[in-house]
């Protein structure tokens, strides 16, 4: 699913169905939130707004976020807990020896603003020295390959974006699941995405005046001459490698993506970086053969631009990347320009995260599996991952059945659907085995030594990957993610215990709110193996068609009528959804809602349809689904959503109701409201 890069909340403003209770947690409704819907609009006229109306209203953004919906809610309530549970590891945590003290060291260096403050710039004079020191093109091909850092990933958590030149993944060969390699993505861009360089439209050219204003600044903080017009030589090189990226629509083709380059390859179809310098200074072992260049014409631009482009530009460009990427272990200066830029500009927030929330923030990134193992210890029960268990095989069973009713697959198709299906491998809360985090050196007043250090640790562990054999039981999640996640290649789903609570799922809860709100959510998950890209793996994980010619034909015909559906949407006059961009999404989307409803249908095909607060379980069902939805943005938040995100805006997510023919039997849709679809027009996939 992925909703979200990195977690972030705030305790600030819980929504108007919580009350704090005595123990400080908020309470959630059992089942849907009746006061948070608006009843005077139509459910086909608005569902989102029928559901989520009064809601809307009555909660504020928190001046902290660029948005707001139930994940925050929900990612608010863990990282209280995660603040809680690190500075009181004892109550109730397990032994787990060293991990413990790593994480409240972490966490305490972060907090140290004063002794953060004293150092001032101190920590960063080695690698501005280095920097300074760059003579000639190979000098910075041995620094650019020592920014080389595991920070993208294209299939699990579809993190593109890296602020360092290239990015690398490490991750099981399409075309031999056995086995990693190390796949080179383009990278580069101190904005999100080429669009933030290229976009003629005038709310992008302000970004941009803004952009070149705020790199001249974090250039002054450091106390370099002439600021003004190396930020524009700096921002020049960056349009220059904007122009030689793919866009995320081309990233996000599987097909597109697998290329497989030798490393000689490099030089011949790559000319200007001196390779050999690059991956010696990136540590990649010599014996390294095999890569995948993801982007390959980015590869070979970028190479380009490192020949042709003045050394004095890219030293300056450095230290501007230097700085933004290490911006929140700096002094308070540093933090400031960094957040007017990157949080109010681009997101339009207007308030920065206070620091603990910051410090939860960096010590998951640091520790996640030592933070996670702390979590699920005391909030995930033996109860809960056993009903949620029971959920996901009533979800593959009602999958199955969508599979087997399908009157346009062809019975060999079926085949390789239902092999992968049942070869999908779940896990439920937590990992089968924890990340060891000995060896990594964690002290408690030094923050940016921490950082640093954690982010090679993390680096030099995804290097022993290549040469050993895969480990399928690897979680690409945290388990105090507010989130869930397909990994295709593996063809196994991550659902962390982060997600598995109220107000998703509430073991004690009504059937139809669960089925609507965590079902649909497992559905998505499990979808997705069958969504545009994950449809092209086999039960292996293996990139192959195991699909006959003409279903294929359909099911690509299914997609495209999907992404006339969403294009349609216009959150913006002079935007809309992307609905290729978010083909993948809104497949699993559909899926997961057919699916969901199937389940819940035959979990209580043998009891009446009981109404609970007036409304039908069926009307539960969808309700509940589409208050996952809600969420209000502030509209630079909104416009990034739209171009850099995979997933369409909530309001469009929960307007997938209008394919499903039980949400028009549940509340009387009719023809002629905004979101009526004759029959034929509706969109069935799976
Ligand atoms: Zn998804």
């Amino acid at each position: 699913m992925k909703k979200f890069n990195v977690m972030r909340a705030t305790i600030a403003a819980f929504g108007v169905a919580l009350a704090l209770c005595a123990r400080g947690e908020p309470k959630f409704a059992p089942g849907i939130e009746v006061a948070g819907m608006d009843r005077s609009v139509a459910p086909g006229a608005s569902f989102f707004a029928y559901a989520n109306g009064a809601w809307l209203r009555s909660n504020e953004i928190p001046a902290d976020l660029s948005s707001y919906g139930s994940w925050d809610v929900n990612e608010q309530l863990v990282e209280r807990r995660l603040a809680d549970l690190i500075q009181h590891p004892d109550a109730g945590a397990p032994q787990q020896g060293p991990a413990i003290r790593m994480t409240r060291d972490y966490y305490a260096s972060f907090m140290d603003e004063a002794r953060i403050e004293s150092r001032g710039l101190r920590p960063l004079k080695p690698l501005l020295q280095a920097i300074d020191a760059i003579a000639n093109r190979d000098d910075l091909a041995r620094f650019l390959g020592g920014t080389l850092r595991a920070d993208v990933d294209v299939l699990n958590s579809t993190n593109v974006y890296t602020d360092n030149l290239f990015g690398l993944w490490i991750a099981q060969d399409l075309d031999h699941p056995q086995r990693y390699v190390p796949f080179l993505l383009q990278g580069g861009l101190g904005m999100p995405d080429r669009s933030y360089y290229l976009d003629p439209a005038a709310a992008m050219v302000d970004i941009r005046a803004k952009y070149a204003t705020h790199v001249a600044a974090m250039l002054g903080l450091v106390g370099m001459s002439d600021a003004a017009a190396r930020a524009a030589r700096i921002v020049d090189l960056e349009h220059q490698i904007a122009a030689v990226h793919s866009s995320r629509e081309a990233t996000e083709d599987v097909l597109k993506g697998n290329n497989h380059w030798l490393r000689s390859d490099f030089d011949s179809k790559a000319p200007g970086l001196n390779w050999r310098v690059f991956f010696a200074a990136a540590h990649l072992p010599q014996k390294q053969r095999d890569f995948v260049a993801w982007q390959p014409a980015a590869v070979s631009g970028i190479a380009a631009l490192v020949a042709s482009q003045p050394l004095a530009t890219w030293k300056d460009y450095l230290i501007v990347h230097a700085l933004q990427h290490r911006a929140a272990f700096l002094p308070r200066a540093i933090v400031a320009e960094h957040f007017a830029f990157y949080g109010t500009t681009l997101n339009g927030t207007p308030e920065l995260r206070v620091r603990w929330k910051r410090a939860i923030d960096a010590t998951n990134d640091a520790l996640g599996d030592a933070v996670g193992k702390l979590y699920v210890a005391r909030y995930f029960s033996a109860p809960a991952k056993a009903s949620i268990e029971e959920m996901v095989e009533r979800l593959r069973a009602a999958f199955e059945r969508r599979i087997d009713n399908l009157d346009w697959m062809t019975p060999e198709t079926k085949i390789g659907a239902k092999a992968k299906l049942a070869a999908l491998k779940v896990g439920i809360g937590y990992p089968d085995h924890w990340r060891d985090y000995s060896g990594l050196k964690i002290v408690p007043d030094d923050a940016f030594g921490n950082a640093e250090r954690a982010a090679s640790f993390e680096y030099r562990y995804q290097l022993t990957k290549l040469g050993r054999g895969v480990d399928r039981a690897e979680w690409a999640m945290t388990p105090q993610m507010v989130d869930a996640v397909n990994l295709p290649a593996m063809n196994a789903l991550n659902f962390p215990a982060g997600m598995l609570q109220p107000p998703f799922f509430n073991p004690d809860g009504d059937a139809a709110h669960n089925y609507g709100a965590i079902g649909t959510i497992i559905g998505h998950e499990i979808s997705h193996s069958f969504d545009d890209q994950g449809s092209t793996f086999d039960a292996t994980g293996r990139l192959r068609n195991w699909w006959a010619a003409k279903d294929l034909e359909h099911f690509r015909a299914a997609g495209s009528q999907l992404v006339q559906q969403y294009d349609a949407y216009h959150p913006f006059p002079d935007l809309a959804v992307k609905g290729q961009q978010t083909l993948s999404e809104n497949i699993a989307d559909l899926g997961g809602l057919l699916a969901a409803h199937d389940a819940y249908r035959e979990e209580v095909r043998a009891r009446p349809d009981a109404a609970v607060d007036g409304f039908s379980g069926e009307q539960r069902f969808y309700l509940s689904y589409a208050q996952n939805w809600r969420e209000k943005y502030r509209d630079p938040a909104l416009r990034k959503q739209v171009l850099t995100d995979g997933h369409a805006p909530e309001e469009y997510r929960a307007s997938t109701v209008r394919n499903a023919d039980g949400w028009y039997a549940a509340f009387d849709i009719q023809a002629g409201q905004p979101l009526y679809l004759a029959p034929a027009e509706r969109v069935r996939v799976w």
